[in-house]
């Protein structure tokens, strides 16, 4: 797509001398995504301060017909931020203000472009909490998050993004903003507008703030490293520390071996918590705001579990600096990876309680489809959730293990179709996963989709080629 010079001329009056760059080395970063999966081109990058100067950039956009790519922190995992044609791209990273906190409405409004880790900071300070988790949040934004609905470990105690938005401000495609900044928990006045661009990867709206829910900020906290019998065991656990601690489990998740073994060969500071090494582990952590008797719960829980043969070995944090040594294990899965060569990945999720039989049937599969893979299965039990990937075999060749992604996915994707499961649990469609989409929705599902995407949309000018 060549952009136009008069158009060019529009859009760059529309924010100012420093709202926007044709500057390669400076519109370079924001062309390559986390993995470097995709490569994407631009020759102009938009970074509007205001609302209104977005207002005036879509609404150039739709008259003209101009494609455009919002982006926030580039962190997305489906290439959906990356504009592929020479679309313009519009980031919104200026937009980075927290306009109010309200402790005792429990509510934050905060820009798109605000940093997550910020968000935090600002809920903190207010004595709050927001519990959105991702490792990604140094980086990722709000408006980022909201439009890919984003997860984390926090999801089964809170609920993923979708469940955390009380309202938001969005730029249609035609330029009209629409303001529905309310931090209601009530409203039962006709369609619930706001969830329609949450989760929509930015096909449907420009996102430039959210009415955010805050929560009791935790001061107790119970946080245990497990070696666990196997998958079913962990299940077993799961439920049984729910039912102890009356639903105050915020986070439980899964590693395998493997993926432990790559974090302490390659990540500085990284320790192995347990004398001996296990094929499966459990990191789960029980939160609360206030002095509840948590510890005695949890350590009962965990103390049954071992006289039943459902762990094997464990250690509960009885410091901060443990607990956050713990974390910093699972938190570093990803960037771990890395180190061990091409790595072909899946966010699948299937009903929690058929975790179990998925993990035995999935890396059988792939290691029939590619002998000698490394299985490095991990990431949000409690949810359901798997980051089902595989590493390269060792001292196997990189770019024929990669080449295998499409079979390996379909084959894995066919599995989670079996399970009644998803083939995105939280990290969306973007471009990766548009056309595969297609095998697993149904025709109505899909028109359905479509109309709304005209509809809002009819030009056809918010990211163009993504998950429809
Ligand atoms: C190390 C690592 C760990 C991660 N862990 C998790 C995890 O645990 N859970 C999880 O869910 N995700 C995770 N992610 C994925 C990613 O961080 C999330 O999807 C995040 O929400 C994206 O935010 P972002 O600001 O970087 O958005 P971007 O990557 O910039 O954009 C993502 C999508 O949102 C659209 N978009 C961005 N901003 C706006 C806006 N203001 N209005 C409209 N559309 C917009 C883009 O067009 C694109 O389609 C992880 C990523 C990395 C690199």
């Amino acid at each position: 797509m060549t952009l136009n010079d008069s158009v060019r001329a529009r859009l760059k009056d529309a924010v100012g001398a420093k709202g926007f760059s044709e500057d390669a080395n400076e519109i370079a970063p924001h062309l390559v995504e986390w993995r470097g999966k995709y490569q994407g081109q631009t020759s102009l990058l938009l970074k509007p301060r205001t609302t209104d100067e977005v207002s005036k950039i879509l609404a150039i956009c739709n008259e003209t017909a101009t494609a455009i790519v919002p982006q926030g922190g580039n962190t997305g995992l489906v290439g959906g931020q990356i504009p592929f044609y020479g679309e313009v791209l519009l980031s919104l990273s200026r937009l980075d203000r927290v306009r109010r906190v309200d402790p005792l409405d429990m509510s934050m409004v905060a820009e798109a472009g605000v940093v997550l880790a910020k968000v935090h900071e600002a809920a903190v300070e207010a004595d709050c909490f927001f519990p959105l988790s991702i490792a990604s949040e140094g980086s990722a934004t709000i408006g980022g998050n909201l439009s890919t609905n984003a997860g984390g470990v926090d999801v089964l105690r809170y609920g993923s993004t979708r469940a955390l938005v009380l309202g938001v401000e969005v730029v249609l495609a035609d330029g009209r903003v629409l303001d529905m900044l309310r931090t209601l928990r009530k409203d039962n006045t006709g369609y619930d507008l706001k969830q329609l661009f949450i989760g929509a990867e930015g096909t449907l709206g420009v996102i430039t703030a959210a009415a955010l829910r805050l929560f009791p900020n935790p001061t107790t906290y119970e946080t245990a490293f497990l070696a666990v019998r196997d998958p079913e065991a962990a299940v077993t656990l799961l439920h049984r520390l729910q039912r102890a601690t009356g639903g105050l489990i915020s986070a439980f998740e899964i590693i395998a071996r493997q993926g432990l073994q790559f974090v302490l060969d390659h990540i500085p500071n990284a320790t192995d918590p347990l004398a001996k090494p296990s094929s499966w582990y459990v990191l789960t952590e029980v939160a609360a705001a206030g002095e509840l008797p948590l510890k005695g719960l949890v350590e009962a829980t965990i103390q049954t579990a071992i006289e039943d043969g459902l762990v094997i070995d464990g250690v509960v944090a009885s410091r901060e600096a443990q607990r956050k040594a713990l974390w910093h294990l699972r938190e570093s899965m990803s960037e771990a990876q890395k180190f061990e060569g091409g790595s072909i990945k899946h966010d699948v999720s299937v009903p929690v309680d058929k975790i179990p039989a998925f993990l035995t049937q999935g890396i059988a599969l792939v290691e029939k489809l590619v002998p000698g893979v490394r299985p490095v299965p991990f990431g949000h039990i409690g949810d359901g959730n798997i980051h089902f990937n595989f590493s390269v075999p060792k001292d196997g060749d990189n770019k024929a293990f990669l080449a295998r992604w499409d079979d390996v996915s379909r084959a894995v994707h066919d599995l989670v179709r079996d399970f009644h499961g998803s083939i995105s649990a939280e990290h969306g469609l973007g471009v990766m996963k548009r056309d595969e989409i297609l095998r697993f929705k149904s025709e109505t599902e899909m028109d359905v989709m479509r109309t709304l995407k005209r509809t809002l949309d009819p030009k056809n000018i918010l990211n163009p080629g993504k998950v429809v």
